[in-house]
């Protein structure tokens, strides 16, 4: 089994649904990448930062869940990272009230020892620089690199966020974030653009409707599984890189076909995450129920179809 080192940010979100509104919840890229990851027992750690406002029962929750958290920074007198977002009434479409980066703003990543020589680095959502501050950590080449990122870093540190992309295998993005980042509306081209761009992989997201991998011309497609109920929509991405990260840290094998595979995981796991607000799905869920829902995401897209 591969170690995994995941960075991103660990949060506070507040959300607003058509079902709901919570108050200052836990969230962060960080925080849903570590609990999908922990699914599948990898020996994973969380390099992020919070402040002092940050519950320590937030921190046990992750460390419960067997993630080593040393690497999370806790800054006393500063303020942890806040994101505040409303959802539109098909949940798929979001604007985003608030970002807050408080204690990002000034944070230098320290890898933990044990960690500078994991074979698996998956750098959530922050700061291109600090992406990239984690990966220079690194003693040895890893294995597979994997990189998400959002609109807003397009928006404000475009250039930094290039730097990142020309070194990483993988990128998982949106659909609507490839269309920016390409300035193209088809996602075949988007997708050859961006591997022109460094990633031999790109993973484009589209929420309810799946996920397409992209190898040089090759393409798979996973759907996402219909849900009587989605409920709240956000950490879904980052649960989404999480399954995928984990389920390649553990089977260690980084092929096209093995990542097929991880993008059934990662769209898995995001099915659950969907179905309570943050993170509290993800807290309880048990390998049997993942394993049921595999097993209902085999009979949903296997047929078996005669060609003459
Ligand atoms: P997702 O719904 O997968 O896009 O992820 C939502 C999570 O990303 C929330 O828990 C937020 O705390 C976190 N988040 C929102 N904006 C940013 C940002 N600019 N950088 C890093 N993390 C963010």
């Amino acid at each position: 089994m591969s170690k995994l080192v995941i960075v991103g940010t660990v949060a506070f979100d507040a959300i607003e649904t058509p079902f709901g509104k919570t108050d200052k919840i836990l969230g962060g890229a960080a925080t849903f990448i570590g609990l999908a990851a922990s699914q599948f027992n990898v020996d994973a750690a969380v390099v992020s930062v919070v402040g002092g406002d940050f519950p320590q029962e937030y921190l046990d929750l992750l460390s419960n869940k067997n993630i080593d958290i040393s690497g999370v920074e806790i800054i006393k007198e500063g303020k942890t990272f806040f994101w505040s977002g409303k959802y539109h009434n098909d949940m798929n479409t979001r604007d985003t009230l608030a970002t807050e980066l408080n204690v990002l703003a000034d944070f230098n990543p320290v890898v933990p020892s044990d960690y500078k020589n994991a074979e698996v680095v998956m750098l959530g959502n922050l700061h291109p620089i600090v992406q990239l501050g984690v990966l220079e950590q690194m003693e040895t080449k890893p294995k597979l690199v994997i990189l998400d990122t959002m609109n807003f870093w397009m928006d404000c540190a475009l250039e930094e966020l290039h730097n990142v992309i020309k070194k990483v295998d993988v990128i998982t993005i949106n659909d609507e974030e490839a269309r920016q980042l390409t300035h193209e509306y088809s996602l075949v081209v988007a997708a050859r653009k961006i591997h022109e761009m460094g990633p031999k992989y790109v993973v484009i997201k589209k929420g309810e409707h799946g996920a397409l991998l992209f190898h040089d011309d090759n393409v798979f497609y996973a759907p996402a599984l219909p849900l009587e109920e989605v409920f709240d929509p956000t950490g879904a991405g980052d649960t989404f890189a999480g399954g995928f990260a984990g389920y390649l840290a553990k089977t260690e094998d980084v092929s096209f076909e093995n990542m097929k595979n991880a993008v059934i995981y990662g769209s898995t796991l995001a099915s659950f995450c969907v179905e309570k607000f943050g993170t509290e799905r993800m807290t309880d869920l048990k390998s049997n129920e993942v394993h049921q829902r595999l097993e209902q995401f085999k009979s949903l897209t296997q047929f078996d179809i005669e060609l003459t």
